[in-house]
């Protein structure tokens, strides 16, 4: 995609502070990191989130994760590994092009990303899983 930023920051037509590099991915480090050393995996080529990318690439990305958050742990160091991945705008997603983003986890600071805990209603418990179940 022409007009994509993260298309051109993989590809390296626009320089970035890249971690790790392979075939298929690129692992930057995110302008706006929500704890020190917050990275971004881009896979090379464009696709618009999870659901568009191949399934071979969805395991390779995790590879990767796993392969960078190591890294992590050793050379910040940090003492944990969110990895978080939006899809769509409603679920967060600014950048409309697959990334899954690395945050360390500092125990003087806790975790980068959290949420407010709700409840779990009765009639959810059955009626969510009864319309995924039909739906896949
Ligand atoms: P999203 O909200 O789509 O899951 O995450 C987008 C992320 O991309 C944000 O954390 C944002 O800081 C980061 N980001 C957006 N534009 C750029 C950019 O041009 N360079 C880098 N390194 N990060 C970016
Ligand atoms: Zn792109």
């Amino acid at each position: 995609m022409s007009d994509c930023i993260f298309c051109k920051i993989a590809n390296g037509e626009i320089p970035s502070a890249t971690l790790y590099e392979d075939d298929n991915f690129r692992v930057i480090l995110d302008m706006g990191p929500s704890r020190r050393g917050h990275s971004l995996i881009l896979p090379k080529n464009h696709y618009e989130n999870l659901f568009e990318l191949p399934d071979d690439l969805k395991g390779e990305a995790l590879k990767v994760a796993s392969k960078v958050g190591t890294a992590m742990m050793k050379a910040l160091p940090c003492e944990g590994v969110q990895i978080m991945q939006n899809n769509g705008l409603a679920a967060g997603q600014t950048v409309f092009h697959f990334h899954m983003h690395l945050i360390p986890g500092y125990e003087s600071e806790g975790p980068g990303a959290t949420w407010v805990p709700g409840t779990l209603a009765d009639d959810d418990k059955v009626n969510i899983p009864e319309a995924i179940k039909a739906a896949l």
